[in-house]
């Protein structure tokens, strides 16, 4: 009857969005006891807008003479032209907020993605940078202590804050706000009260993280990963003795979805993800989750 009743709570999950992929998730999932989500997209809506511009008070550059609007349109300018190569969500909430404020973009004359860090381009002449903190440090690009204040305070407040360069001189701070599922913390307090511990991951930096986090009452945060350092983490949980489900969305989560005891997809993400994953998630909710965990435990208790 082994088969039988495996099927039976695959066609019950599948009744409730969950698709397992074979029986043998299914089977594995009742062991989980941590949860790996991944932030933008699976906790996170995925879906940021662009909320704050920010022109650098301290770069002295030939545009000094503009009015503050000018300036703000300038920056735009450049920083969308350079995103709008970028198939990253948070590119596309840049792009879709500049193109909102009627500013029309040029286009690069070279264009490169640096995964986890930003992007670099060349637009009408001028060598841009828009990304993290560690990206201009990396590009030897000093800011100064108010862009490190306003970067802070909007990553506080559970904002992405990305910081533009133009020339190698800092140029001017942007911030994306994603709110987080209205389900999500529901689902992270049902997981916990059935005694798995969940855990946030995310390339993004540890204050955003933390804010995100705490607003879903999430406490364990690994923040600033790199795209390949998420598998890396599931792999230490694993060697702690953890049995672990990742649940994650993007083209970045596959290494770890493929790493994880159970990969967990977010319907509602690239196919990449899915395809990587062992259980496909349709409805973009997490209490799909819990869901599926208890669907797990009852058919292995009946078999038993
Ligand atoms: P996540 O794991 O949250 O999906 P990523 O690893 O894709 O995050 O990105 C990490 C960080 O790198 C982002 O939070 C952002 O600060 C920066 N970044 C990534 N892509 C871009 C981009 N196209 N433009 C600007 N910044 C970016
Ligand atoms: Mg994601």
């Amino acid at each position: 009857a082994t088969p039988t009743s495996i099927m039976a709570g695959s066609g019950r999950a599948a009744e409730f969005g969950i698709l397992f992929k074979g029986g043998e998730h299914l089977e594995m999932t009742q062991a989980i006891d941590t949860v790996v989500l991944d932030k933008t997209g699976t906790v996170t809506r995925g879906k940021p807008e662009l909320t704050d511009v920010i022109i650098s008070d301290e770069t002295a550059d030939a545009e000094a003479y503009l009015s503050e609007g000018d300036k703000v349109s300038l920056l735009l300018r450049f920083v969308g032209a350079a995103e709008k190569n970028s198939e990253h969500p948070l590119a596309e909430a840049i792009v879709a907020g500049i193109r909102e404020r009627g500013i029309a973009l040029p286009d690069a004359e070279s264009f490169e993605a640096l995964p986890g860090y930003g992007v670099r381009a060349v637009v009408e002449g001028r060598q841009v940078l828009v990304g993290t903190r560690r990206l201009l440090e990396r590009e030897n690009v000093a800011i100064g202590v108010t862009a490190s204040e306003t970067m802070t305070r909007l990553e506080e407040a559970g904002k992405t804050a990305m910081l533009a360069a133009f020339d190698g001189l800092y140029a001017g701070t942007i911030a994306v706000a994603d709110t987080v599922k209205d389900t999500s913390a529901a689902a992270v307090a049902r997981l916990q009260a059935m005694g798995i511990e969940v855990v946030m991951i995310t390339g993004d930096n540890a204050r955003t993280a933390a804010a995100i986090a705490a607003q879903v009452g999430i406490s364990r945060v690994l923040s600033e990963v790199l795209p390949e350092g998420k598998a890396a983490e599931v792999k230490k949980l694993q060697a702690a003795g953890r049995k672990v489900a990742m649940v994650g969305d993007g083209i970045n989560d596959a290494p770890a979805l493929a790493t994880a005891d159970v990969g967990m997809a977010v319907g509602t993400g690239t196919d990449v993800a899915m395809e990587a994953a062992d259980v496909t998630l349709m409805r973009g909710d997490l209490a799909s989750i819990p869901d599926a965990i208890e669907m797990s435990r009852l058919t292995m208790r009946n078999i038993r």
